[in-house]
């Protein structure tokens, strides 16, 4: 019996990867790793043409980190320096988010255990904030990551990551710091790191660093 529902679930799995795949015009699947399906995802974005977007980027910022993250950070959209550099979060604010993930007393893990990527993958001219047409013509990239490394915990890092993800227009602060149940696994939205550095009191800090315990504490239950 309990061979059969595991049979059912990776049925069920296989076919929504199918569905997936067949949404981006893909005809033929092989199975792959995470890191092979993200490899593979990767090689098609960097070929995008979906919005104007592509004709300012520099470069396409994929995302980086490990394929089996148990976490993943989802900022907004790539700055200068990242458009520039072809990696997320390595200006102010990513210096920032690694003090965070690295900190001691909280997370205590290293960058390189998580996955970090945006909303968006190619930054918008001037910084400006994503238009909701480049939102909707990114997302299915950003679900498509999520499927293939399943983490337990996605974090948004600020109002356009969750609103994005949880097809809501309700503002940060009102579902900031909440485990939500998300496709299997869990979602917590907290303060984009930028967002700090522009209030550096501790009152948002700390509501930053209750956030991350209480990501710590979900991980550490699982194991
Ligand atoms: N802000 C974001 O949202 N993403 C980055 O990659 C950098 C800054």
């Amino acid at each position: 019996m309990v061979a059969e529902e595991g049979l059912n679930d990776l049925a069920a799995a296989v076919s929504r990867r199918l569905r997936l795949h067949g949404s981006f015009g893909v005809r033929r699947v092989r199975l792959r790793t995470a890191a092979g399906r993200l490899a593979e995802l990767e090689r098609q974005v960097k070929r995008c043409q979906l919005c104007d977007l592509a004709r300012t980027r520099t470069n396409v910022v994929f995302g980086e980190g490990n394929p089996e993250a148990r976490l993943v950070f989802i900022g907004e959209a790539p700055g200068q320096d990242e458009d520039l550099q072809g990696r997320p979060f390595v200006g102010r604010a990513g210096e920032l988010l690694t003090r965070i993930i690295e900190a001691d007393r909280v997370l205590r893990m290293r960058r390189s255990d998580v996955y970090i990527c945006n909303v968006l993958k190619c930054r918008p001219p001037g910084n400006r904030s994503p238009d909701p047409f480049e939102i909707a013509r990114c997302l299915p990239y950003l679900f498509a990551q999520l499927e293939a490394i399943e983490a337990d915990v996605i974090c948004c890092l600020g109002a356009v990551a969750m609103q994005a993800l949880l097809a809501t227009k309700e503002p940060i602060g009102r579902l900031r710091g909440r485990m939500l149940d998300f496709r299997g696994g869990k979602l917590i939205a907290t303060y984009h790191p930028a967002y700090l550095l522009r209030n550096p009191g501790p009152e948002e800090k700390r509501k930053v660093w209750a956030d991350m315990l209480q990501v710590r504490e979900y991980l550490d239950s699982l194991t």
